[in-house]
C-alpha cells in the first residue's frame, strides 16, 4: 500500500512546475492540435443575410434540372434512413464520361475533393505549386498538410503565369493545383499546358480544377488514366445547380483514386445528392440552355462594363472580375442596399480594389447590371 505524502517536502512534486500548473487557464491545458492545425490559413466567405440576389458565389442563380426536382420529390421518410450507397452512382458517372468506375471518386463537393488529394498525396516537407490569385481553399487545404506551398503570383494581366509556375516546380513538388477556368480571374490555362505541367512533374499529382469547365468548354478529362499524374475536378455546384447537396467529382487514374478514396469516408455524399445526380447529368437540354444563358449574360456584362469605363478581366466562367478602385467596399455595400450581392476580391493577392459579379439567368443579369449602373452614377464613380 502506497502511504500518503503528508508535506510536500514528501512528494516528488516540482512546485514550480505546479504553481505554473495552477496559475495556467484551464483552456491552455486543452490537447492541442497539430502544428500544421495551427498554423494554416481559415476560409470565412461571407454567408450571412444572402436571400436577396445572389452574385456573389459563383452559383447558378436560378434552380436546378426540373428532372431533378421530380427526382427529389420522391425522396421518401425510409430513404433518409439509410447509409448512402455511393459506388452504383459512381458507376453512372463513370460511364457518362467514358472512364471506368475506379476512376471516378465523388466527393462532398470539390471542397473535399482538394482536402483529400492533400491529406494523401502530402506531408510535411513536400512541396505544393498553386498560382495565385486563386480559389483560397487551396491554401487552407495544402497548409493544414505542409508548409512547404509555393504561390507563383499573376502579372497584372492575371493570365496564368505558365513559365514562372514551369520553373517553380522542384524535385520535391508533390502536388500541383490549378483551376481553369481559375477563380477570381475567370483566366483560362490550355490543355496543351496543362500536358506540359503534367510532363514537367511527373513526381506529383497535377489537380485540374475544372468547376467551371461548362461555361468555357475546354477538358483534360479525356486524358484521365492516359496521362497517369492528372486528377481533374468537376462540381454539380455550379452549372447543375446543386451547390446545397455538396456534390463534386474526382476523375483520374485507379490507382492515384483508390489512395484518395482510402482517406475519405465511405458515406462522404449523401443519399439525396446521390439520388439526383442521374436525373442531372442525363438532362443535357437543361444544362445547355444554363450555359446559352451564361454565355449571353457575359457578353451583356462585358459590355456594360466597357460602357461605363469599367476595366475588367475577359472571363471564361460565369463570373466577370473588374476593378473599381479605392471604393470597392462602397460599391459592394450600395449594391446590397439595392438587393444585389456581389463579391469583394480586394483581399486577393494582386486584386486590390477588384469585386466580382455572378453571371446568372438573362433577368438576373440585368437586375445585376441595373443595379451596378444606377449605383456607379450615385457614387459619381470615375476610373482610378
Ligand atoms: N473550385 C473552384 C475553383 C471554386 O471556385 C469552387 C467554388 N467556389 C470550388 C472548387 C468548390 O466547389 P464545390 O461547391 O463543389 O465544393
Amino acid at each position: 500500500m502506497s502511504t500518503i505524502p503528508t508535506t510536500l517536502d514528501e512528494t516528488n512534486v516540482d512546485i514550480e512546475r505546479e504553481r505554473e500548473r495552477q496559475a495556467t487557464p484551464a483552456s491552455a491545458l486543452l490537447p492541442q492540435p497539430r502544428r500544421r492545425v495551427l498554423e494554416m490559413p481559415e476560409y470565412h466567405p461571407p454567408l450571412a443575410n444572402r436571400s436577396m440576389l445572389r452574385l456573389d458565389f459563383n452559383e447558378n442563380t436560378f434552380s436546378p434540372s426540373p428532372k431533378v426536382i421530380e427526382r427529389l420529390q420522391q425522396t421518401n421518410a425510409e430513404s433518409l434512413t439509410i447509409y448512402p450507397e455511393r459506388e452504383h452512382v459512381e458507376k453512372e458517372v463513370a460511364a457518362h464520361f467514358h472512364l471506368a468506375p475506379a476512376q471516378v471518386l465523388l466527393t462532398n463537393g470539390v471542397d473535399e475533393a482538394i482536402h483529400l488529394l492533400c491529406a494523401a498525396f502530402l506531408e510535411d516537407g513536400d512541396e505544393a505549386l498553386i498560382s495565385t490569385p486563386t480559389f483560397f481553399m487551396y491554401d487552407v487545404s495544402i497548409g493544414m498538410m505542409t508548409p512547404g506551398l509555393k504561390r507563383v503570383q499573376a502579372d497584372a494581366s492575371l493570365a496564368f503565369p505558365f513559365e514562372r509556375f514551369l520553373a517553380g516546380i522542384t524535385p520535391r513538388t508533390k502536388l500541383i493545383m490549378v483551376a481553369s477556368p481559375n477563380n477570381p480571374t475567370g483566366a483560362v490555362i490550355s490543355r496543351a499546358h496543362l500536358l506540359d505541367l503534367c510532363a514537367a512533374a511527373p513526381q506529383a499529382v497535377v489537380f485540374v480544377d475544372e468547376a467551371y469547365f461548362h461555361f468555357h468548354g475546354e477538358t483534360t478529362i479525356g486524358d484521365v488514366g492516359r496521362v497517369r499524374n492528372l486528377i481533374v475536378g468537376r462540381t454539380f455546384s455550379k452549372a447543375y445547380g446543386l451547390a446545397n447537396l455538396r456534390i463534386g467529382m474526382l476523375a483520374g487514374d485507379a490507382q492515384l483514386l483508390g489512395y484518395v478514396r482510402k482517406v475519405s469516408s465511405p458515406y462522404n455524399v449523401n443519399g439525396v445528392a446521390l439520388d439526383v445526380l442521374p436525373s442531372a447529368l442525363g438532362d443535357g437540354v437543361y444544362l445547355d440552355w444554363y450555359i446559352a444563358q451564361v454565355h449571353a449574360g457575359r457578353e451583356r456584362l462585358m459590355q456594360a462594363l466597357d460602357e461605363a469605363g469599367v476595366r475588367y478581366w475577359p472571363s471564361h466562367a460565369n463570373f466577370v472580375l473588374f476593378e473599381i478602385g479605392p471604393r470597392h467596399k462602397e460599391l459592394v455595400s450600395r449594391m446590397r442596399e439595392k438587393g444585389v450581392l456581389l463579391r469583394d476580391r480586394s483581399a486577393d493577392p494582386g486584386c486590390d480594389g477588384y469585386v466580382r459579379m455572378t453571371i446568372g439567368i438573362e433577368d438576373h443579369v440585368t437586375r445585376g447590371i441595373e443595379a451596378l449602373r444606377e449605383t456607379l452614377k450615385e457614387m459619381q464613380w470615375t476610373r482610378p
